[in-house]
């Protein structure tokens, strides 16, 4: 805290890791401190920040912060997305990339943790000033990345138009095809499932941890927060299991459908119109909106957080299990915060972490970077397959972790361990550094 003020979500992603991982340090005690595999964990590698000054529509300069952490390369090249978001600070890119190192280890696949992003709003801006964002900030972030070295993909505010008009950038200035960022347009790069990928592995997680307890999301009622990328895969999903989503949120207010969320009305307002909430209620009269926060107060059997950071908090955890909730999962990074979650999980409701069950987003980015270096696209329905086997993997591992480290169900502890002990393992092989 002495040594990064003021980086309060990236202290909090830390104490959580941290306290998870007290049996795992107690027991390596003398070789983890002679090593400081600790203190070389929570330093990232590389800390880059940069001036991003693009031309608006009026013809005014603007000048906006980029970023990008790279963490952790121990166990493949940096990977994690960008966010575009007018709260982006230094200690929000840490948070996320500190989370990313362990969520990349526990997808069995070889990628390393990073973040970045801008306090750049894409919110209301047009095509024009989008774009000459994006160049600007390509310009200056070009010369830090690359297929082999750190590979950025989209987060909050970064959609297909950002990547398309960053990869456009990256292209121009280096001249080559390579598979640079993920969550590239189908045309020229990405991967069949890259767009639904985070939300479905939400849902395939959920239904392994339901089952493992003896239920199913078949015939549950959900409630969603978020519209966003994330959000609306997850609610797809879930309906298309038989579930039931009866609300959806964005930062001005939320909806409740109590008929279930219409999702290709959802669509049409979010990915094609790019429009608020309040539009649902032309197509769904019978809904409502609601101003301000409120999703966790509807009674609901499963939680899915999908819109950002901290937006769970002890009275919504209190709420949700007043109504009866069973589980929680988080499909945004860090949505419940400390005191909420282990609420949660005193009372017995199962909980899966960010870093666990959203994980499935950067693995069908990991599987883009497979596909973009043998040259292959492989077809929806493999990409899936193996989407769902990756959640299924990730389930048992964390659950594996805890139950061998005696708290079972545990699934918070289970995850961290899981995931800190491969990179700990490819840091100490490889020396200091
Ligand atoms: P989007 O930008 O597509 O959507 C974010 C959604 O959350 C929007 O509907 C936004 O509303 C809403 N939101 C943002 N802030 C708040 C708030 N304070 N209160 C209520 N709603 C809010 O982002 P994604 O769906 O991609 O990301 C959502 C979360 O999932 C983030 O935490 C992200 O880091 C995480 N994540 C995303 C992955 C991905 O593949 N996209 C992968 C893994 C994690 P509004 O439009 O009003 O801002």
């Amino acid at each position: 805290i002495r040594k990064n003020p003021s980086e309060y979500e990236f202290h909090q992603a830390v104490k959580e890791v941290l306290e998870s991982l007290r049996p795992v340090v107690e027991a390596n005690e003398e070789k983890f401190r002679r090593e400081a595999l600790l203190e070389r964990l929570v330093e990232p590698d590389r800390q880059i920040l940069f001036k991003v000054p693009w031309v608006d529509d009026k013809g005014n300069v603007q000048v906006n912060t980029g970023y990008r952490i790279q963490f952790n390369n121990a166990i493949g090249p940096y990977k994690g997305g960008l966010r575009l978001h007018p709260s982006v600070n230094k200690g929000i890119i840490k948070f996320l990339g500190f989370e990313q190192i362990f969520k990349n280890s526990l997808t069995g696949l070889p990628i390393g943790g990073g973040k970045g992003g801008s306090d750049f709003d894409p919110k209301g801006k047009s095509d024009r000033e989008v774009l000459a964002f994006c160049k600007s900030f390509m310009t200056e972030l070009c010369k830090y990345i690359g297929a082999d070295t750190d590979v950025p993909a989209g987060d909050i505010g970064t959609g297909a138009r950002e990547i398309g008009y960053l990869y456009g950038q990256y292209k121009k200035i280096k001249g080559t095809c390579e598979g640079v960022l993920t969550g590239k347009g189908l045309t020229y790069g990405g991967s069949l499932v890259r767009t639904e990928a985070t939300g479905f592995g939400l849902v395939y997680l959920t239904e392994e941890m339901l089952k493992a307890h003896g239920h199913s999301i078949a015939g549950k009622t959900v409630a969603v927060s978020g519209a966003g990328n994330v959000a609306i895969y997850a609610a797809a999903k879930a309906m298309e299991l038989g579930a039931k989503v009866v609300t959806v949120s964005d930062s001005n207010g939320w909806i409740y459908d109590k008929a279930g969320i219409d999702v290709k009305a959802l669509k049409e307002i979010k990915e094609v119109r790019r429009e608020r909430l309040t539009e649902y209620l032309k197509f769904r009269p019978e809904a409502e909106y609601h101003e301000g926060q409120g999703v966790w107060q509807v009674k609901c059997d499963i939680a899915l957080p999908c819109a950002t950071q901290n937006e769970l908090l002890l009275e919504d955890a209190k709420a949700l299990a007043e109504n009866g909730c069973i589980a929680v999962a988080e499909g945004a990074n860090m949505p419940t915060d400390l005191e909420a979650t282990k609420y949660l999980q005193d009372k017995g409701i199962l909980f899966a972490p960010g870093k666990a069950a959203n994980a499935g987003g950067v693995a069908t980015s990991a599987l883009e970077m497979s596909q973009n270096s043998e040259r292959l696209s492989w077809t929806f329905e493999e990409v899936d397959e193996k989407l769902k086997g990756i959640m299924k993997n990730i389930f048992f591992n964390m659950s594996d972790a805890a139950k061998e480290y005696g708290a079972e169900g545990n699934y918070v502890l289970g995850a961290n361990i899981a995931g800190f002990l491969k990179v700990a393992d490819a840091m100490m092989a490889q020396g200091i550094w």
